[in-house]
């Protein structure tokens, strides 16, 4: 929900996509592109099957299977994050700017939020974390019950 990625900003990401990807030795697909454009233009964290519902308009014959190779492959760039859902439903966002998310359980809407101090940066972590291994990110998942859902029970 809320965030969204300005449209020079989508632009932008979609050309230094195309080189990120040739650098890296993934090939573009038209298929591809069109997946990370869903994602870009997106502001609600979308699950495999929307990813695939929208794509499917473009490209009719794309299958399932191939939406969810695409979008794994977009984040081992690190170019798309997942967000494991309520009953372990994954939902994947092009917003790479550290944020943070709220998950409602009711109606399994998912909230960015902002909450600096939560920023691997400059979060200080207990060392019974710092123990286990070198911290590569943190991210903060609160569940609750959203004010809509709250407001009507
Ligand atoms: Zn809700
Ligand atoms: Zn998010």
């Amino acid at each position: 929900m809320n965030y969204k990625i300005p449209k020079t900003e989508v632009n932008k990401k979609l050309n230094s996509f195309q080189t990120l990807f040739r650098e890296s030795g993934f090939k573009i697909t038209p298929q591809r592109e069109a997946i990370y454009k869903v994602l870009l233009e997106s502001n609600n964290h979308p699950s495999i099957d929307e990813i695939y519902q929208k794509v499917k308009k473009q490209y009719a014959s794309i299958s399932l299977d191939t939406v969810y190779r695409n979008v794994e492959s977009l984040e081992k760039m690190n170019l798309v994050n997942r967000i494991c859902g309520i009953e372990g439903k994954n939902h994947f966002e092009a917003n790479t700017t550290p944020h943070h998310h709220f998950i409602c359980i009711k109606c399994h809407a998912i909230f960015d939020f902002m909450y600096e101090k939560a920023n691997t940066q400059k979060i200080h972590l207990p060392k019974e974390i710092l123990n286990l291994g070198k911290v590569q990110s943190t991210h903060l998942l609160v569940k609750g019950v959203c004010k809509k859902c709250n407001s009507h029970k």
